[in-house]
């Protein structure tokens, strides 16, 4: 939910709920507020009184004294009188029987608006009543205090009345501010913590997430806060992981380069020398410079390959070619390095030529990469085959021996960049061919899959589109 929204919802809430909190306080407090006498209550009172006065004919001394006292009784703050139409009080509840001339009674009714307001005054009400052709009153008086608060008003225009309204007002005009105060309170803390979180991101030190599930902005901006969390995470690992990387192509370049360079020197001065036993061990000579020299160049032409992979400037120039050819050139180039290794070479060809759309000299490099690694890793296994298949679509070529394999937890990374099974030997290599291997398959669309049983059998297997 948006926060628009919730803020609407949340107005709306609030103003139901100061009004429902309103009413109920307010319904309360006159309760237990305005209690006391109302207009309306002493008039039914004094009907009441009326009624049972003449019920009773009782108009006479003792019989308006047993009408009027039940009432006295029940309403002992009201006083009530009976008066005889001279002004003598026949029947007085507070027992003072005042004897009333007519401007004194007409003083009382006259002057109670001016007095009401003053401690100890009262409101009286008259009324009259006739038996016999006589005319009685009966006066009903009633201390102001014991009035309700809200009659008060319309009898002395007290504004002491709407006291009563000021609590459920006060509470009402909160509820709003208190409600609204913990909401924004509630956002801001959200704001803050994200803010912190944001202070905090630094390539050095940990991350840290935050949790926040709601669907409004602020819950928006801490997932994509988080997401971005995670992108650093991962991009600070892949930059340490290179950075190691480099590191490890340093070392090993160095030493790669050094170890074949020193014999190099070697030899070269022993020829220049001339301290060569015979022309045989100046051959030997002349071929160890020579391999070592091979070495090196290939070192160079892997890193060199690398960093146009890294560049993108891998250039490609596929034409249809005659793989069967390409294959057999290899093999006789390595049929030289085998003799030497006591080494079973089996080069497996169709009957018939195949062709494919490929850049050979990739291709080329690609089954060197191969062999290399398959003569100088498994070499124990004394077998070395390549075979090329020809399928529909495809063509398949597969390099195999029969050496030390990989083992399947090495399986999945060994075509990382500078990955190494043994990293700690050095001068094998730098753990870059099979990279640069994949990298080709996969500029020709193709893909390579790996499968290794130690000693019985490892084999790559190239498969590439035709066209
Ligand atoms: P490098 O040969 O320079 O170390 P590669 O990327 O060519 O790098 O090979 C990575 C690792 O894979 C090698 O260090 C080696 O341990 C392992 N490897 C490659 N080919 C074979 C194979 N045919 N038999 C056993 N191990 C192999």
């Amino acid at each position: 939910m948006k926060l628009r929204t919730k803020m609407w919802i949340f107005v709306i809430f609030s103003y139901v709920i100061s009004l429902v909190v309103f009413l109920i306080l307010i319904k309360t407090i006159s309760n237990v507020a305005n209690n006391g006498y109302s207009l309306h209550i002493m008039n039914n009172i004094a009907h009441s009184a009326l009624e049972s006065a003449q019920e009773q004919q009782v108009f006479s001394k003792h019989g308006i004294e047993s009408a009027l006292t039940p009432f006295s009784k029940e309403h002992p703050k009201i006083r009530f009188e009976w008066i005889a139409s001279d002004g003598t009080a026949i029947y007085d509840s507070s027992g003072i029987m005042k004897h009333y001339q007519f401007k004194e009674l007409a003083d009382r009714f006259l002057d109670m608006r001016y007095t009401l307001s003053t401690e100890g005054n009262q409101i009286s009400l008259a009324y009259a009543a006739e038996q016999n052709g006589e005319t009685y009153y009966l006066l009903l008086g009633l201390p102001t205090n014991a009035l309700k608060p809200g009659q008060m008003y319309f009898y002395v225009r007290t504004f002491s009345v709407f006291f009563i309204f000021a609590l459920p007002i006060l509470v009402a005009l909160l509820i709003p501010y208190i409600l609204s105060s913990w909401y924004f309170y509630s956002i801001n803390r959200r704001i803050r913590k994200l803010n912190m979180a944001l202070n905090q991101v630094n390539i050095q030190t940990n991350v840290m997430e935050l949790k926040d599930n709601s669907k409004d902005e602020i819950g928006h901006l801490t997932r994509h806060y988080n997401d971005m969390t995670r992108r650093i995470r991962t991009q600070v690992n892949q930059i340490e992981q290179l950075e190691n990387n480099r590191k490890l192509l340093l070392s090993n370049l160095s030493h790669d380069l050094r170890t074949p360079l020193t014999m190099m020197l070697g030899y070269a001065e022993l020829i220049r020398t001339g301290q060569y036993k015979d022309e045989k061990d100046l051959q030997t000579s002349a071929k160890i410079i020579l391999q070592r020299s091979r070495y090196m160049a290939k070192l160079l032409d892997q890193i060199l390959d690398v960093s146009r992979q890294e560049t993108d400037k891998l250039e490609i120039h596929f034409s249809s070619y005659n793989l069967s050819e390409l294959i057999r050139k290899i093999a006789s180039d390595y049929l030289f390095v085998i003799d030497e290794q006591e080494l079973l070479f089996e080069v497996a060809l169709p009957e018939m030529e195949v062709f494919a759309f490929i850049d050979a000299s990739l291709i080329e490099r690609m089954l060197h990469n191969l062999l290399d690694n398959a003569i100088r890793y498994g070499k124990d296994g004394h077998f070395l085959q390549i075979e090329l298949i020809e399928e529909e679509q495809t063509v398949c070529i597969v390099v195999k021996d029969k050496g030390v394999g990989i083992a399947p937890a090495e399986q999945e990374r060994i075509f990382d960049r500078f990955y190494r099974v043994d990293r700690g030997r050095k001068g094998e290599g730098l753990g870059i061919g099979l990279s640069i291997v994949k990298g080709i398959v996969e500029a020709h669309q193709g893909n390579i899959q790996l499968t290794s049983i130690p000693y019985e059998e490892t084999t790559f297997l190239i498969k590439l589109p035709k066209n």
